[in-house]
């Protein structure tokens, strides 16, 4: 299987998986929805098979609650991950992986926190 890439907007960010990654997740909790502008879309994959190829120095770390942190870039802003500071996994903003990525629909979480204005 082909490794899955994948970069900020810019491209000074890129990195690597080499391992799986989970299906789809759509969030609708506040936070997500707050910080990417509305529902966030990750798949989840093992730290240990994550790799930042290029552009370390770019990336900043926003801790949004006592439970999470987001990667961005600090030259365009992109949103390209997230930890739960649990030590095992991250959480990747699908938009940012390059295609095709092979993955399909698993879930949405967090359903109760929705916007009022889509069903
Ligand atoms: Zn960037
Ligand atoms: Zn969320």
């Amino acid at each position: 299987m082909a490794k899955t890439t994948g970069q900020c907007h810019c491209g000074a960010i890129q990195y690597e998986v080499d391992g799986d990654l989970t299906g789809v997740i759509n969030c609708h909790c506040g936070d997500c929805r707050r910080w990417h502008g509305h529902h966030a879309a990750y798949a989840v994959v093992a730290l240990s098979d994550f790799k930042i190829s290029k552009g370390e120095d770019q990336l900043k770390w926003y801790d949004s609650s006592a439970k999470a942190r987001r990667g961005f870039c600090t030259e365009c802003g992109s949103s390209i991950f997230k930890d739960n500071k649990d030590g095992e996994n991250i959480v990747l903003s699908v938009g940012a992986l390059n295609t095709p990525t092979g993955l399909s629909y698993l879930k949405d979480i967090c359903t109760e926190s929705k916007g009022d204005y889509y069903a």
